[in-house]
């Protein structure tokens, strides 16, 4: 009983700074139904362990898992942000801890109440554990250390989702991202010094602009761009509209975050990850910072990495608090917005995932097995143009200067010849990195004159759109594909933009 006490008490003391930090900076922490509990149990059944342990032990430890949380919740008062591996990394630069350390001078007072905080709680822990005493067991030590040194095992395989970010608790998160830092630090991984781009507002950015992110979109696949099934109706019937401009692109990654982070970042270099420590070309950033009215409306639930950006929104709505989790509910958060000064708007979509139809509302099943041999995805493609189309049409008919842009995070193969045979994403090729690219604006005509378009070069337009140039000096006329791994160790394609695809590749690195 008395062990449970304990256990009790060391869930209370380590997750209810969160909450509380949470009432300071909204978002802070973000109840989840596939989460929350899991990690309350987890702590509580530590915490248990922890109160059969010889009592100095515990008190350190509790302490340690305190100053996690602390640091955390420190980290955020400054950045705004979750401490990341990469920030660990940038920690072997001796000018950028100094800079950390003249930060935290700018929030001495937060600092100085969290240390004597700190100090405060691990002397009532010790007394909490004097006055209980609860029972002890000799297995309880050894059982703890043996949880900390095999833990690093069960994370370097789902690494992303042990990526520090608003649906884990602070102490998880700080836990996690030093054993993820020491992970990465014992692989071998590329490591380049790239000179620092350079920002430059231009103006106040354009009235209204929205970036629709797609998901496992290959244009190949798209009536609009010759595909024999006719699963894009809607926006086949724009080709005459002389605002419609449709291309085909390269996407800057083969996985979901990687992309969409590697996007929003402007980023080019696939190991260029002090930019994202760093953040000084992260888009919702600098749109919130030129005035914006800033949008993040998804259907995903992956917001480890990408977090990084969103938490610059100032609205943010994602999949788990939807009613009907369909991307055109997008459509209808979309009508909510009133549009009546500057907004940025991104529309993160999830309809071309796989397993194919798991996100199409039935009314828009059309194909079936005796119509393609892709059936399943010409109807997630088919979902997908009502939902882009109803966007353009919305904004048509109800506002004006408005800018759209669409493409998709990645491709997706389908086992056709032409790609080797290879299905889905996530493969250094180019099969699953051919994604469509759709830009429609009612005011502002652009010169579209390339033939093929990436992800790198419709970054930049999008920035122009909110009032900045990015001049990264590091350019040197080729682009990236890059791996899984947002820090570029798992691998890159490095190419030439030609009139063809696929591009010219100038080099393939494997790590
Ligand atoms: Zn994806």
């Amino acid at each position: 009983m008395k062990n449970l006490l304990f256990a009790l008490y060391f869930t209370l003391v380590l997750l209810l700074p969160d909450f509380i930090a949470d009432i300071f900076w909204h978002d802070f922490y973000t109840i989840t139904p596939y989460r929350t509990p899991k990690e309350l149990l987890a702590t509580f059944l530590i915490g248990y362990l922890l109160s059969f342990a010889p009592k100095i032990f515990t008190t350190i430890v509790t302490s340690i898992f305190l100053l996690f949380a602390f640091i955390s919740i420190g980290f955020y008062a400054y950045f705004h942000n979750y401490l990341m591996p990469y920030d660990l990394g940038i920690l072997q630069n001796s000018d950028d801890v100094k800079d950390i350390f003249y930060s935290l001078g700018d929030i001495a007072g937060v600092v100085i109440f969290l240390l004597i905080l700190w100090a405060v709680l691990t002397f009532l822990t010790y007394y909490i554990l004097k006055k209980l005493n609860p029972k002890t067991k000799k297995f309880a030590l050894p059982l703890f250390l043996i949880a900390l040194i095999i833990y690093p095992y069960f994370i370097n395989k789902k690494a992303n989702i042990y990526l520090a970010n608003f649906t884990h608790f602070s102490w998880f998160n700080t836990l996690n991202t030093i054993y993820l830092a020491g992970l990465k630090a014992l692989k071998p991984h590329p490591h380049h010094n790239y000179k620092p781009y350079i920002v430059k507002k231009t103006d106040s950015g354009k009235p209204i602009v929205i970036m629709i992110m797609g998901e496992s979109m290959n244009y190949k696949y798209m009536h609009l761009f010759g595909w024999k099934d006719k699963n894009t109706p809607l926006l086949d019937s724009l080709k005459n509209d002389s605002h419609f401009i449709y291309k085909k692109a390269i996407s800057c990654s083969i996985r979901t975050i990687c992309s969409v982070t590697t996007f929003f970042y402007n980023k080019r270099e696939p190991d260029n990850i002090s930019l994202i420590a760093k953040n000084y070309t992260n888009i919702m950033k600098l749109a919130s910072e030129n005035g914006y009215d800033t949008y993040w409306l998804s259907m995903q639930s992956d917001v480890s990495l990408m977090s990084n950006i969103f938490n610059y929104a100032k609205h943010k709505k994602f999949v788990w608090e939807f009613k009907r989790k369909y991307d055109d509910e997008l459509i209808n958060e979309l009508k909510k917005i009133p549009f009546n000064k500057k907004t940025f708007v991104v529309l993160h979509l999830k309809a071309d995932h796989s397993p194919y139809m798991k996100y199409v509302p039935q009314k828009f099943y059309k194909f079936s097995k005796k119509d393609s041999k892709i059936w399943a995805y010409d109807n997630a493609i088919f979902y997908t143009d009502y939902v882009v189309y109803n966007v353009i049409d919305y904004m048509k008919k109800h506002h004006k200067n408005f800018v759209i842009y669409f493409t998709s995070d990645h491709g997706e193969m389908m086992g056709f010849p032409w790609e080797g045979g290879k299905r889905g994403h996530s493969q250094l090729v180019w099969g699953d990195t051919y994604v469509p690219f759709i830009y429609y604006s009612d005011r502002f005509d652009k010169n579209f004159s390339k033939k093929i378009y990436n992800h790198y070069i419709i970054s930049k337009m999008l920035t122009r759109d909110l009032g900045y140039k990015i001049i990264n000096p590091n350019e040197n006329g080729s682009y990236f594909v890059n791996g899984v791994n947002i820090d570029g160790s798992a691998g890159w394609m490095e190419y030439k933009l030609t009139d063809k695809l696929p591009p010219k590749l100038i080099k393939k690195v494997k790590y």
